[in-house]
């Protein structure tokens, strides 16, 4: 038989956290076992001793006050407590004659004699039984007259009672190390179906189909957050393989015109080879090559802000001259469009930022205002600071953006239908977004067709420090 699915049984987590645990919880209660074996065990030889003792004392004091023979009698009188308690008392005279020897009737007469003799302490020693593994616990005491006493007590009872602790314990430890066991079983299995769950859905996701997500069971535990945070992985990975899909085919067609317009370029120069023609068709060439160029240079541009690793050059600056400067290199568009540009802003806002990144913002904003607003309209220009960054707005009383448009106006390439008569390449807004996002701002759009948009951009005062 194939030994897979013992292989696959071993390596499954919870199986070896399982046993691993099985392991921890064998030992720890077979400590505590041991401990409580010990200690029940130490408290009934404790109790035996405390008996002997007690009696030996006493017979110490008798002997004393009444004199031998009293001792005998009362020993005598006390045998069938010593017989049925498995206890042995000898009394010996001063000569080491045994005067009075009580043992239980089922004990060899000899039982004792020649025993092998083990010492517990200076006062405690055990003998046992010469025929048998039995042990009895003695201690002797020298009487006044020089006789003595020994009392010994059988460890048979107090084995047979730790036997029986012994067992009640362990009926109620194994099953419950049983039990246990299978809820330390069920809880692992139980803690690991998420990343079961995250194993799956790795499986099952393909390279044309990121649609899969985890099952996010408890939302609130670290193994619920972690799979939150791969489904969001996921999005973020398939939305930017939508975006790249997207771009490359907005790519793919834009700069298949300009390359057709070329080809015709060139293909009507060279059947009328004419000085003229030849140079219109370079001239032509040379526009779309550059049309070309500027593209791919903005999506470099959008594609490493967005990756974090465009290079920006903090520095402060004024808004002030910075909406002016910029404003100045536009007033020629305006004036030629018949729009007036106007200045709505607080004198003495600063922050730090990439200079020539925000003029590139601000630029850019201000260069769709003009495009799309009509003839006798203003724009203005406002900034302001408020709650740590500065608000900036561009809003004109152009043609607005329909409301479908208004969330794609900042993808790549995308341009409203309505636009197509303006020159454009649908990339000024995602390069505008992706810098004001590098600088850690936003920007926001409110538009009403017909009436105009407004364009807010907000940076942090210090958005561009590293
Ligand atoms: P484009 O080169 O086409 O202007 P942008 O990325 O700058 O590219 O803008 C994307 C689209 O957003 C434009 O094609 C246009 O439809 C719309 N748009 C941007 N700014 C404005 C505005 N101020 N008024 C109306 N439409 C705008």
């Amino acid at each position: 038989m194939s030994s897979r699915p013992i292989d696959k049984f071993r390596r499954n987590t919870a199986v070896n956290l399982t046993l691993r645990f099985a392991l921890i919880f064998v030992l720890c209660a077979s400590a505590l076992f041991a401990t409580v074996d010990f200690l029940l065990a130490r408290a009934q030889l404790q109790k035996d001793q405390q008996l002997i003792s007690s009696f030996l004392e006493s017979y110490q004091r008798l002997e004393q006050d009444a004199g031998l023979h009293k001792l005998e009698l009362v020993i005598a009188r006390d045998a069938p407590f010593f017989q049925r308690s498995e206890m042995y008392v000898e009394l010996f005279d001063s000569n080491g004659n045994s005067l009075l020897l009580i043992q239980p009737e089922d004990w060899p007469g000899d039982a004792l004699a020649g025993g092998a003799v083990h010492a517990r302490d200076d006062e405690w020693y055990e003998v046992a039984f010469t025929d048998s593994k039995a042990r009895v616990l003695m201690r002797q005491s020298r009487l006044s007259d020089g006789s003595r006493v020994n009392i010994g007590m059988s460890a048979a009872p107090r084995e047979t009672e730790l036997a029986d602790s012994r067992a009640l314990v362990l009926s109620v430890m194994v099953p419950l190390l049983c039990l246990g066991l299978l809820l330390t079983a069920y809880i692992n299995w139980r803690a690991l179906r998420p990343v079961h769950d995250l194993i799956d859905t790795v499986r099952s996701i393909k390279a044309t189909d990121l649609k899969t997500r985890v099952r996010v069971r408890d939302p609130h535990s670290e193994l619920g957050e972690l799979a939150h945070l791969f489904n969001q992985m996921l999005s973020h990975i398939e939305q930017l393989i939508t975006g790249m899909q997207h771009s490359l085919d907005a790519v793919a067609h834009d700069i298949r015109t300009p390359l057709a317009r070329m080809r015709l370029s060139i293909e009507s120069a060279l059947s009328d080879p004419d000085e003229k023609a030849l140079r219109e068709a370079l001239l032509d060439c040379a526009e779309e090559s550059e049309r070309i160029e500027t593209m791919l240079r903005v999506l470099m541009d959008i594609s490493e802000a967005e990756s974090g690793i465009l290079s920006l050059h903090p520095e402060p600056i004024d808004m002030q001259a910075l909406v002016i400067e910029t404003i100045d290199m536009y007033s020629h568009v305006a004036e030629d469009k018949g729009v007036s540009l106007n200045l709505e802003g607080d004198e003495a806002v600063s922050l730090v930022a990439d200079r020539v990144r925000l003029r590139q913002v601000l630029g850019n904003l201000l260069d769709n205002a003009i495009k799309y607003s009509d003839p006798g309209c203003d724009i203005a220009i406002g900034w302001q600071q408020a709650d740590g960054a500065v608000l900036l707005t561009v809003t004109d009383q152009g043609c607005g953006i329909a409301q479908a448009d208004q969330s794609r106006v900042f993808d790549r390439l995308y341009r409203a239908d309505k636009s197509r008569s303006e020159a454009g390449m649908g990339l000024g807004l995602s390069l505008v977004k992706a810098v004001v996002e590098a600088h850690r701002g936003t920007i926001s759009l409110i538009s009403e067709p017909g009436r105009g948009s407004q364009f807010r951009v907000s940076l942090p005062l210090t958005s561009g420090a590293a």
